[in-house]
C-alpha cells in the first residue's frame, strides 16, 4: 500500500517532469512553482506565447518520452550564490531563492534539467508514466491578482495504470453529470453575464433549495436551535474588530452608507455575536444555539468560479453555539451525531471526519483544549466514524473538525465544519452570569452542515445524477392518461394529490402514452401515474417509477400512503 506521502512524492515528481517537458519544447518559458495537490499537481508558467488546450497532447508526449529515458532524480543543497547564477534570467525563481532561509537552497536534477525544490522525489523518471494532463487555466504569481498573470497546467498522476483509469472513469462520469449541465437540462438555475458568479434560481431549483431549508429547519428545531437573521451589510469597524478585515479583506465587498464605510458580510459570526451581546445572559440560557441561514458574498477571482461549487454569493447554514466551558464536551458530542444523521437523510452514509488539533501557538486554557479534543475523538471512536488527525493544524483559537461525505462517483466533499473558538468571546468581551452571580466567559462553537446550501445542492445533483429522491424532486408526480376519456378521473386524482401538498402535474398533450412516459423520464420525475380504461373502471392507477418498475392496481388510498412514506 502506498501512503498519501508517497503519492505526494509521485505527483511532485510529475510536476518536475511537466516543467522538464515544457523547458525542452518551449525553452524561453519561465518556470515558477509546481506543487502536488490533493487532486494531482500543477505547474505555473510564464510562456512567450500562451499555451492552448491543443498543446497538451504534445507536452504529454514529451513527458512520456522523458519518463522513458529513466533519468535518475537527484537532489542536493547548493549555495544561494550558485542558485542565483543558475536562475539569473528567471525573476520568479530569484524571488523564491531570496525567500528561503539559510545560505543554501535545494536543487533537483534529472538529466540536464534542474528545478529549485525542497526535495521529496521518486528515484527516476521511469516511475512517472501514469499521469494525465487535465487543463490549462489562468493564475497569478503567488496567487495575488495584482501580480504577474501566469498560465497553470494541471494534471494528476497515480502509481498504477489501473488507478489512473479509475480516475479517468470517475472524471468522465463527473463531466456527464456536471451540475451546471443538469441545472440547464432540468431548468433549475442559470448564470448570466449580468451577474458573473451570482446564480439565478428558477422555480424548480427554488423548490429544491426550499425543501433543503425546510428539512434543515425541522432538524434544527428538534436539536434545540433558535433561528436568527443578521444583516447582510455591517459597519467596517465591526469587521476590523472581528479580525475579518485583516485576514479576509481581499475576499470582501465594500461600500459606503451615509459616508460611513461598510462591508457586505463574508461570514455570519459577528452578527450572531452582536445578538448574543444584546443583553446580559444568564447561565440558564446556555447552551444558546443560534442558527442562521446567512447569505454571504465573497469576492472570488473569475478564474476560480465553478457553477454552484464556487460562486460569489451563497447561503451558509450557520450556527453559533454559546456554551459554558463545562458544556463544551457534551455540545461537541451532540453536534457530531446531529451532523452525521443529517447527511444520512440524503443518502450519504460514508462520512469521514478530520480533527485538527492544537498548534504550537494557541490561546485558551490548555486543559480545555485537551478536553475538547478528547471529546471529539472519543465521540468518533464510540460512533465508529472513520477519522483522521491533522496534528497541530487547528487554528490558534480552538480545535476544529471537518466533515467529508463520499458521493456516488466516489468523490469526497468537505461540507460540514465545527470550530471551537476561545478568541471571539474574549475579543468581544462576551459574558454570562454564573449561579454565583459572577460574570464568566462563554465558549463559541461555529458550525455548518451543508456548508454552502447551494454548493450542497450541486453536490446532490451530481450524487443523484439528476434523479433527486421523491421528497426533494421539484415535480414529484406526473399523471399520464392513455385517452381523453380518463381526463375527468385524472383531474380528480390531481386535485386530491394537490390537496395533500404534493407537487404534481398532468400531461395534457395528445401524445401517445410512450411519448408521455419519455417526456416525464427526461424531466427525471420520480413517479408517473398512468390511467387508462382499466384503471378508470376499477378506480385504481398504475404507478410507474422512474427506473421503469411498475405497480398495478393501486388505490387512491394506497397511493397516498406510499407517497406519505416517501416524504421526509
Ligand atoms: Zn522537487
Ligand atoms: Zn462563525
Amino acid at each position: 500500500m502506498k501512503s498519501e506521502q508517497d503519492l505526494n512524492k509521485l505527483r511532485h515528481s510529475v510536476a518536475h517532469l511537466l516543467a522538464h517537458a515544457v523547458a525542452e519544447l518551449y525553452p524561453d518559458t519561465k518556470l515558477t512553482i509546481g506543487p502536488a495537490t490533493p487532486e494531482g499537481f500543477f505547474y505555473d508558467f510564464l510562456p512567450t506565447i500562451n499555451f492552448k488546450e491543443q498543446d497538451l497532447p504534445l507536452i504529454a508526449e514529451k513527458m512520456q518520452e522523458i519518463a522513458d529515458r529513466k533519468l535518475p532524480i537527484t537532489h542536493k543543497q547548493v549555495p544561494k550564490k550558485v542558485a542565483r547564477e543558475m536562475y539569473k534570467d528567471n525573476p520568479f525563481k530569484l524571488e523564491l531563492i531570496e525567500g528561503i532561509e539559510g545560505d543554501t537552497v535545494g536543487i533537483a536534477t534529472q538529466g540536464d534539467f534542474h528545478d529549485l525544490c525542497k526535495g521529496g522525489h521518486l528515484e527516476h523518471t521511469g516511475l512517472l508514466k501514469n499521469f494525465k494532463l487535465l487543463n490549462i487555466s489562468g493564475s497569478y504569481w503567488r496567487g495575488d491578482r495584482k501580480g504577474q498573470p501566469l498560465q497553470r497546467i494541471s494534471g494528476t498522476a497515480f502509481f498504477t495504470p489501473k488507478e489512473l483509469r479509475l480516475y479517468e472513469k470517475r472524471r468522465e462520469e463527473a463531466l456527464k453529470y456536471d451540475h451546471r449541465k443538469l441545472g440547464k437540462e432540468l431548468d433549475l438555475f442559470s448564470f448570466k453575464e449580468e451577474g458573473p458568479g451570482f446564480p439565478f434560481y428558477h422555480p424548480k431549483g427554488t423548490v429544491i433549495l426550499n425543501k433543503m431549508l425546510e428539512f434543515s429547519r425541522k432538524r434544527h428545531q428538534e436539536g434545540g436551535y433558535k433561528e436568527v437573521i443578521s444583516p447582510i451589510m455591517l459597519s467596517d469597524e465591526l469587521w476590523r474588530r472581528s479580525g475579518h478585515y485583516d485576514h479576509y479583506r481581499d475576499n470582501m465587498y465594500f461600500t459606503n452608507i451615509d459616508e460611513r464605510p461598510f462591508a457586505i458580510k463574508p461570514m455570519n459570526c459577528p452578527g450572531a455575536i452582536l445578538i448574543y451581546d444584546d443583553h446580559p445572559r444568564s447561565y440558564r440560557e446556555l447552551p444558546l444555539r443560534l442558527s442562521e441561514y446567512g447569505q454571504v458574498h465573497r469576492d472570488e477571482l473569475s478564474g476560480v468560479l465553478h457553477g454552484l461549487f464556487r460562486a460569489r454569493t451563497f447561503t451558509i447554514d450557520d450556527a453559533h453555539i454559546f456554551c459554558t466551558p463545562e458544556q463544551l464536551e457534551q455540545e461537541l458530542e451532540k453536534l457530531i451525531h446531529f451532523t452525521i444523521s443529517f447527511y444520512k437523510a440524503f443518502g450519504f452514509d460514508d462520512v469521514m471526519v478530520a480533527v485538527s488539533t492544537k498548534p504550537k501557538k494557541a490561546m485558551g486554557d490548555p486543559k480545555l483544549w485537551e478536553k475538547a479534543t478528547k471529546a471529539l475523538i472519543d465521540t468518533l471512536e464510540r460512533a465508529k466514524i472513520p477519522y483522521k488527525i491533522h496534528e497541530g493544524e487547528g487554528a490558534f483559537y480552538g480545535p476544529k473538525i471537518d466533515f467529508y461525505i463520499k458521493d456516488s462517483i466516489g468523490r469526497e466533499w468537505q461540507c460540514g465544519t465545527a470550530q471551537v473558538d476561545f478568541f471571539q468571546p474574549e475579543n468581544f468581551d462576551l459574558t454570562y452570569v454564573s449561579p454565583k452571580g459572577t460574570k464568566l466567559r462563554p465558549v463559541i462553537i461555529h458550525r455548518a452542515i451543508y456548508g454552502s446550501l447551494e454548493r450542497f445542492f450541486g453536490i446532490l445533483l451530481e450524487h443523484y445524477k439528476g434523479r433527486l429522491p421523491f421528497w426533494l424532486a421539484p415535480v414529484q408526480l406526473k399523471i399520464l392518461t392513455i385517452t381523453d376519456e380518463q381526463k375527468p378521473y385524472a383531474q380528480e386524482l390531481l386535485a386530491t394529490l394537490e390537496k395533500h401538498g404534493y407537487r404534481v402535474i398532468m400531461d395534457e398533450s395528445a401524445n401517445p402514452i410512450s411519448g408521455k412516459i419519455k417526456a416525464a423520464q427526461l424531466q427525471q420525475i420520480p413517479w408517473m401515474l398512468v390511467v387508462g380504461a382499466k384503471e378508470l373502471e376499477n378506480k385504481t392507477i398504475t404507478l410507474r417509477h422512474r427506473d421503469g418498475k411498475q405497480e398495478f392496481g393501486i388505490s387512491f388510498d394506497d397511493l397516498l400512503k406510499k407517497a406519505e412514506k416517501a416524504q421526509k
